[in-house]
């Protein structure tokens, strides 16, 4: 099979041939049909992760070894499969859950591998979908995608899941009576608009300073989108959200930049894309400092905090 490896961090990607496996007991050999490119893969590539004040995350001090197939979004059709594979059709298409962990410790055995410290995730640990297969050791991490294209569907297997994860944060009766102030408009912040949409959600305001990604926000089913940096951002978000009940999502990596934006609402979850438990203590101090704040005036911390 044809793979593009990562052989030396920061370097291009290089094409390697290798023996394309024959799947075992119970793994399932997928053709890979789409595989999408997230900013952690550019992360891993790099060779470490900026947590901020200066440090960093090393990705050989987590166990990543050289050279890496990288891509964790992935769906592909199943092409064979092992003599216990169990309840998978070859031809079938699936979406890879690449989450994996070790399988045995207490954390992957009550359904939370994904938590798993001797994680090895599909694309980071294992070869991933930057390849034309993908050798998957269980059935049990591949999601039938119907009738969605494998474009479409690959990228559930993390933006999808992140979003997902960060808004099932708020109590379904809050979500679907309140309105969700969603901070940045990227890639993360567009799948948000559209998974909030899919669990009817009361609607989405943006806050994003780039002009066309607020257009893509508005194109994508926000309700709203202003630009930080207006000085009356504030009360735009205050009115469209129906503040004080409005509440307030900082997202992605704009968390820790954007902390201080919480005072437009009460109620704040911060969902940051932290690996490490000292950048997700920090997110949790910042909770702790913002959640009980009134509201008061944010727009010139918003500007300072995008201009900075
Ligand atoms: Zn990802
Ligand atoms: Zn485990």
């Amino acid at each position: 099979m044809i793979s593009y490896e990562v052989q030396e961090f920061g370097a291009p990607l290089v094409r390697a041939e290798h023996p394309t496996p024959t799947p075992q007991g119970d793994e399932v050999l997928v053709r890979v049909l789409a595989a999408g490119v997230c900013h952690s893969d550019l992360h891993i590539w790099h060779g470490s992760y900026d947590l901020g004040n200066g440090k960093s995350l090393n990705m050989v001090d987590r166990g990543l070894k050289l050279p890496v197939t990288l891509g964790h979004e992935i769906a592909g059709e199943v092409v064979a499969m092992g003599p216990e594979a169990g309840n998978v059709k070859v031809g079938q298409k699936y979406v890879v859950f690449p989450w994996l962990g070790c399988g045995e410790c207490k954390v992957c055995k009550r359904g939370e591998e994904n938590l798993c410290l001797a994680g090895r995730a599909i694309g980071v640990y294992r070869p991933g979908g930057y390849s034309d297969h993908v050798l998957v050791p269980h059935a049990r991490y591949l999601v039938d995608i119907g009738d969605l294209t494998p474009e479409h569907a690959a990228p559930y297997a993390c933006s999808g899941l992140t979003t997902y994860s960060a808004l099932r944060k708020f109590a379904p009766r809050v979500f679907k009576e309140e309105k969700l102030v969603l901070i940045g408009a990227g890639g993360l912040g567009l799948m948000a608009i559209l998974i909030a949409k899919a669990l009817d959600g009361a609607g989405v305001i943006v806050i994003e300073p780039d002009a066309s990604k607020r257009e893509a926000a508005l194109k994508a089913g926000a309700q709203a989108a202003f630009d930080p940096k207006a000085p009356d951002c504030a009360d735009q978000v205050r009115s469209a959200a129906g503040a004080p009940s409005g509440w307030c999502l900082i997202a992605w990596d704009r968390a820790r930049r954007w902390s201080r934006a919480s005072v437009c609402s009460p109620r704040v979850a911060i969902w940051c894309r932290s690996v490490s438990s000292a950048d997700t203590s920090t997110c949790r101090r910042r909770r702790r400092r913002c959640a009980p704040s009134p509201i008061r005036e944010p727009t010139s911390a918003i500007s300072a905090s995008w201009k900075s």
